[in-house]
């Protein structure tokens, strides 16, 4: 459900055709109205694939809902039902109807003061049992524990005063008969203070009422009033706000709201603020019924509030100081759990042995200026960097030598290397390559594209043969002739360098001795695809490379069981991107631009979301695109078209006739978003930036500023939302990778910065990714030390139970999906 209820498709059928027939089966011994409604579910799940997200969504709710009561109607009943009780905040410990007292797994509507009517509304919040209602967080708060005097109110917070009643004066309005106004004037020790009620209705307007009211408030009453400040001609007032009378100034407040930080919570239709807030309330003597999982040491250590006074503390905060301490402590337990399943996924993949990896020679040749090492004859990386044109960066030396490092070692290297566009992975990655095929290894390259494969081929074949390293292209449109004697050169140790796409993950793809496996532009496989290579090789190194920076707490929630390389350095004489935002309007600046750019001897990307018209989007699409640029913009220049439905001989003729300059201007999709390295390309347009993320866009413009020439990059987009302009300007503004990526974040969360491609971003309910990351670290940290004394959790049973349930979890939102 809360993956926007895709029909997705499972190994043998579709999610709804599945249910529809699950539904169909139900067994006879059901009464004739269950499997009618069983029935009804099955139809409705027939048509599951053309119902709009709510109708899904509503759909899968009242299933659940259904089952649930089902399930509970299968249960024996006790024999004669105790009196409803009211519901009061301390009514947890009320005895249960049937058993005893409410617990844990109690559903909600066995739960005092919860009928079938309010149980319904919050199955539809997904609330079914109590501690359902427990981890039920709060949304937000309304402060009125921030306790202030008259002349510090400031408008627009929310503040609770003290104060003494000077005059009451409860009356009608003179315009209205069916409104009553009470206006209490009160006073501090600091100021005076005008508050006022209304109370719209025929029952406020008797003058019975009115009185009553003004005998609530006599002169010399303490009151304290809660509620949210605003500005008016008279200065700070309150809207609106819950006042009740003290005893004396220093008595206890009875409401359960005014002074306090009241919680607010997800409403749903029917069920109003306060009910919910009862009703939660209810549950919180629940918090205590399981012990801490996480050792009194620890906690102390960390100063980490302890897990049940945390729960109730979320729902129930005295003040802001420590709903930030219960909030903490929850959201260090959600990272926790994650970080404590990659140390164990990480702890695994170490324990395996893998090939050491280390040239015969053994010297340290880090590509640097040989010292004194005096190796007889150079290693096969030595002579690959003497090939080079350019010496590597500081960084990508120093990431070759951290990968070296982990090559020479029993264990297998699990590495991702992080670049920002055009910072040099693809040489470091040749480079590890060719330790493993010194060592007598042989080493795969898979790249997410055929377009990129093909490229990286093309800058092997340059090098290689130089070297007496063979290698080969294996992909989706490879011919059969050609692939049987490529898997044969494979199998029997002939070929060294493996360069494919996702055809690398067939199953007749065998080595002879697979040492180490490079994934290019890991983002673009999930963390299965990864596997099956992996699996293919005794246990082969494993190095991926990313150019999509993302942010430090992302990375460790999704990759925590890698090591991380950065290369943080460009090569030098890079000329900066000069970007620009442009609206539909301004096109002919860059026609001009383009023209001019092509005169200089260079060449422009004009980049499009989509392939063909859409008739539902009025979007320009790369066809359309194509054709008018060639036929009325540049009639005299060649202007190609590349999109991913073209053959893959027709992507390559494209793509080298833009690379070797027969064509001048390149209309595409965003295929050419990753990888693809054509220097003399110095204009980027985008067509509709708006619609593309910022990380991507930053890819998109890394296509140019390759060579020496000055680039740009024009991001062209409908000038009509000021929201998408300021994301746009943030691309104007910084040419920072990793500060873009932070800022995309920022802007659209987690799951749109990964897309649906990258899987596994972790279930957090509370946890921020953009505003926890000093918790993530520390819970990294812990899981860390916790894994190295006790691997198997044997001594921390509370961690190990609460890891088992989420992995269940886990495993079945994996089947549903
Ligand atoms: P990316 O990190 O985006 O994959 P590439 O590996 O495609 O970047 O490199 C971008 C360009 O920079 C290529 O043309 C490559 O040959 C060149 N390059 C790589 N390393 C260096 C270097 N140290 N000095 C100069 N140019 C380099
Ligand atoms: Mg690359």
């Amino acid at each position: 459900m809360e993956r926007g209820c895709v029909d997705l498709m499972g190994r043998q059928q579709r999610f709804s055709a599945f249910a529809a027939e699950c539904w169909q089966a139900v067994p006879l011994s059901l009464r004739t109205e269950e499997r009618s409604q069983a029935r009804s579910f099955a139809e409705a799940f027939a048509t599951y694939g053309q119902l709009s997200v709510a109708r899904r969504q509503s759909l899968v709710r009242r299933c659940r809902q259904w089952l649930h009561d089902w399930q509970r109607s299968r249960q024996p009943s006790s024999p004669v039902a105790p009196p409803r009780l009211r519901l009061s905040p301390d009514s947890c410990q009320a005895p249960r109807r049937g058993s005893g007292r409410l617990q844990l797994d109690t559903p909600l509507a066995e739960m005092p003061g919860v009928g079938p009517k309010t149980a319904a509304r919050l199955a539809a919040l997904g609330l079914l049992l109590a501690r359902d209602l427990l981890h039920y967080y709060p949304r937000d708060y309304l402060d009125y524990a921030h306790l202030v005097r008259i002349s510090a109110l400031e408008p627009g917070r929310t503040a609770t005063i003290v104060a003494s009643v000077r005059r009451c004066h409860a009356f009608n309005s003179p315009r209205n008969p069916n409104l009553s106004i009470l206006e209490l004037h009160l006073q501090d020790c600091t100021g005076r203070l005008r508050v006022s009620r209304f109370f719209a209705g025929k029952r406020f307007a008797s003058p019975g009422w009115l009185k009553g009211q003004q005998r609530l408030y006599p002169p010399g009453a303490d009151v304290a009033v809660s509620g949210l400040v605003k500005d008016s001609p008279y200065g700070p007032c309150f809207q609106d706000p819950l006042i009740e009378v003290l005893e004396d100034p220093r008595a206890l407040v009875r409401s359960e709201q005014i002074g306090r930080m009241v919680p607010v919570y997800g409403l749903t239709e029917g069920l109003g603020a306060d009910r919910l807030r009862q009703i939660v309330a209810g549950v919180l003597g629940l918090a205590s019924a399981q012990p801490d999982p996480l050792p009194l040491a620890i906690r102390q250590h960390h100063a980490l509030m302890e897990r049940s006074g945390a729960l109730v503390a979320i729902h129930r905060p005295t003040d802001a100081a420590q709903l930030q301490a219960a909030r903490r402590r929850l959201v260090f337990d959600e990272f926790l759990l994650l970080q404590l399943a990659l140390c164990r996924r990480r702890q695994e993949f170490r324990s395996r042995i893998a090939p050491v990896l280390q040239s015969p020679a053994g010297g340290t040749t880090d590509g640097t200026t040989g010292t004194a090492s005096p190796t007889p004859t150079p290693t096969l990386v030595e002579r690959f960097l003497d090939l080079l044109p350019f010496p590597l960066t500081g960084a990508q030396q120093r990431v070759l030598s951290e990968i070296r490092r982990d090559l020479a070692r029993p264990q297998p290297m699990a590495r991702l290397v992080q670049g920002d566009v055009g910072s040099g992975k693809t040489v470091v990655a040749l480079a590890a390559l060719l330790i493993a095929v010194e060592a007598g290894c042989q080493g795969v390259l898979m790249a997410p594209t055929e377009v990129l494969a093909e490229q990286h081929v093309a800058k092997i074949g340059a090098w290689l043969p130089q070297l007496h390293v063979s290698s080969a292209l294996l992909t989706g449109s490879t011919p059969a002739a050609r692939r049987r004697e490529l898997l044969q050169d494979l199998i029997n140790g002939q070929l060294q360098v493996l360069v494919g796409t996702h055809a690398l993950l067939e199953d007749p793809v065998q080595f002879q001795r697979l040492g180490l496996v490079v994934v290019d532009e890991q983002h673009r496989f999930g963390v299965r695809q990864r596997n099956r290579l992996l699996a293919k090789g005794l246990q082969p190194h494993l190095l991926t490379m990313t150019a999509t920076p993302i942010p430090r707490t992302l990375a460790l929630s999704l990759h925590g069981d890698l090591d991380v390389s950065q290369i943080d350095e460009l090569p030098p004489g890079r000329q900066p991107i000069r970007t620009r935002c442009l609206r539909a309007s301004q096109r002919h600046e860059v026609h001009a631009l383009i023209r001019e750019q092509v005169a200089a001897g260079q060449r422009a990307y004009v980049v499009l979301p989509l392939v063909e018209e859409s008739e539902k989007i009025d979007l320009l699409s790369a066809v359309a695109v194509h054709r008018q640029l060639q036929e009325e913009v540049f009639p005299d220049l060649q202007v190609g078209l590349l999109h991913g439905r073209l053959g893959s001989d027709d992507k390559q003729r494209v793509l080298t006739a833009f690379a070797n300059g027969d064509c001048q201007v390149l209309v595409s999709t965003t295929v050419v978003e990753v990888g693809v390295d054509v220097p003399e390309a110095s204009v980027m347009v985008i067509e509709h930036a708006e619609r593309f993320g910022l990380a991507q866009l930053h890819q998109l413009r890394g296509r140019v500023g390759r060579g020496s020439a000055a680039s740009q990059c024009l991001l062209i987009h409908d000038g009509n939302s000021a929201l998408a302009r300021q994301r746009l300007e943030v691309l104007v503004g910084s040419s920072d990778g990793f500060a873009i990526a932070e800022m995309d974040l920022q802007l659209r969360g987690p799951g749109a910065v990964l897309g649906t491609r990258q899987s596994g971003l972790p279930d957090l309910a509370l946890a921020s990714l953009t505003d926890d990351g000093s918790v993530l670290e520390l819970a990294r940290d812990v899981a860390q030390a916790l894994i190295a004394a006790d691997p198997n959790l044997e001594h921390h049973r509370g961690l190990a139970e609460a890891l088992a349930e989420q992995r269940q979890r886990q495993l079945e939102a994996a089947r549903l999906n």
